[in-house]
């Protein structure tokens, strides 16, 4: 239902938890974060109300310069933990708002290539299918439009990769999403009250664009996976 994204020269959790917060008034029926840090990439996400996800990690304190964060409203697979996004494998991790409507065709095939599957989510067919294209090869920008060519449905989608510590991907097709820039870093939102309080200036992505998020520069691609320039807009976030 609802996803930040942030990328930053300090540690982005207290950021991604603010940003879950404004978000809340959407609904959702569970939540979580997955974090590059010292310790790879860690994926944290719990049923129920935020509060659960705060209260967990004021005790195993959680620290990152890269991360993604999401609320959920069910649509395929009852609100549980192995439901929740964010959805990660070993390489990938990924928050989604939105429905995959082709995810029992991908599920099928990627399973013969040798994926298991951990929840009953459209969702989780994402990660492993750009896992898929990694591990042919490919490098994260490209691996990740070749999985957007496969999927069908809607979708607003964060992404991190362990292997790609300094960027934070994004792309849309049917859903918002929008990004942030701020003195700190960059962010990512379904709307612009998920983004960091210190943006100044907004983007909206386009329908079927793709997004690469390094701290302080990003990368927009057409649908086609064509590089492409547009100025983000100032914005003054009242709060
Ligand atoms: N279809 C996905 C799921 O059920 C995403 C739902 C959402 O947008 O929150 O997990």
């Amino acid at each position: 239902c609802g996803i930040v994204g942030s990328i930053n020269h300090h540690n982005i959790v207290p950021d991604l938890l603010e940003g879950l917060n404004q978000i809340e008034y959407r609904g959702y029926d569970s939540a979580g974060i997955a974090v590059i840090g010292e310790h790879g990439l860690t994926t944290i996400k719990r049923p129920g109300k935020l509060k659960q996800l705060e209260t967990y990690l004021s005790t195993t304190p959680l620290s990152g310069h890269a991360g993604i964060g999401h609320t959920r409203w069910a649509t395929h697979g009852i609100p549980n933990e192995a439901n929740a996004h964010p959805h990660s494998n070993d390489q990938v991790s990924v928050v989604h708002n939105g429905i995959i409507e082709n995810y029992l065709q991908l599920r099928q095939w990627l399973t013969a290539e040798g994926f298991t599957f951990n929840s009953e989510t459209d969702t989780e067919v994402i990660p492993h299918l750009i896992t898929l294209f990694l591990a042919r090869g490919l490098p994260p920008t490209q691996a990740l439009h070749e999985a957007l060519n496969h999927l069908d449905g809607a979708f607003a989608l964060g992404v991190l990769f362990k292997n790609d510590k300094d960027h934070l991907y994004a792309a849309r097709r049917g859903s918002p999403l929008v990004l942030g820039k701020g003195l700190q870093g960059l962010s990512l939102g379904s709307d612009t009250m998920a983004l960091s309080s210190s943006v100044k200036e907004i983007l909206y992505l386009e329908e079927g664009e793709q997004a690469c998020l390094g701290r302080d520069v990003f990368t927009l691609f057409d649908p086609k996976g064509k590089p492409i320039s547009r100025e983000m807009q100032p914005f003054d976030q009242e709060r």
